[in-house]
């Protein structure tokens, strides 16, 4: 039985997707089928190109909005980089950070994703955490450490209060962006672990009000079983959540299994 936490949370990562009108074209589709799944909280998170843009059209809907990462200076001589104050001022309320292609691509480690979180949270912002395990990692079985470490350096030194405003991700690298989904029970094993983590760091209230996604290959056929899972309290989507169809259905699924919890 899930614990009775906050709504289900359907988050849709666009990655280096959509021009300015092709998220329009996004935005009003979602926005039309919102209504309908208003128990859920739905997050979008564009380009940094098009985030005013869809914060205009997001104003006042109930959809958020949020940056795909930042940097974790406030200002500078970053060239290419974008603070969060910068993406506060563009109307977003949270930010991913440490996604496994920013950890696979450009290089970011623990330690950059402390300062992240650190930054999204002198901002007011809320950071999704992201945290996986590659397929070799997991083979070798080593998932348990890979994920505890990620956890321990990635929110180094928060206070129990700061850690109230972090959002958890569990990706599974080898799940995303590949059809290849962690089965609800795969799923399941790691989200328990990491509450159990919080709630060794943060004691048993923190814990157990956390909200911990699960991210990979996430789609409307897999969802509900996945969202009837103890520690899934929503999800992290990238590729499904590139039409508003595949999103806005996800969200539908995750009620559904909530509704039945009820
Ligand atoms: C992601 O980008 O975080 C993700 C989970 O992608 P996909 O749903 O395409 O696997």
């Amino acid at each position: 039985m899930k614990e009775a936490r906050q709504k289900p949370l359907i988050a849709g990562n666009w990655k280096m997707h959509m021009t300015l009108a092709e998220a329009r074209g996004l935005v009003a589709d979602i926005l039309k089928a919102a209504e309908e799944v208003s128990g859920a909280s739905l997050l979008v998170f564009p380009p940094f190109t098009a985030l005013d843009e869809v914060a205009r059209l997001l104003r006042g809907t109930g959809v958020g909005l949020g940056g795909q990462d930042l940097f974790w200076e406030e200002k500078g001589a970053f060239t290419g980089e974008i603070s969060a104050l910068m993406l506060r001022d563009s109307g977003c309320s949270h930010v991913i950070v440490g996604h496994s292609e920013r950890r696979q691509y450009f290089g970011e480690t623990d330690a950059a994703v402390n300062r992240k979180v650190r930054a999204a949270l002198g901002s007011g912002l809320h950071p999704i955490v992201c945290v996986g395990e590659t397929l070799e990692e997991r083979e070798a079985g080593r998932t348990a450490v890979k994920v505890a470490r990620q956890i321990e350096d990635g929110l180094s030194g928060l206070t129990p209060e700061e850690f109230s405003s972090v959002i958890i991700a569990y990706e599974p690298i080898w799940a995303i962006g590949t059809g290849r989904t962690a089965s609800p029970a795969q799923a399941e094993e790691v989200q328990a672990r990491i509450r159990g983590l919080l709630e060794e760091k943060y004691g048993i209230g923190p814990a157990s009000c956390a909200i911990i996604l699960y991210g990979g290959s996430v789609k409307r056929a897999n969802s509900y079983s996945l969202f009837k899972e103890k520690d899934i309290d929503g999800f992290l989507i990238g590729g499904a959540s590139l039409e508003a169809d595949s999103f806005i259905g996800i969200a539908r699924e995750a009620l559904r299994a909530d509704r039945e919890e009820q």
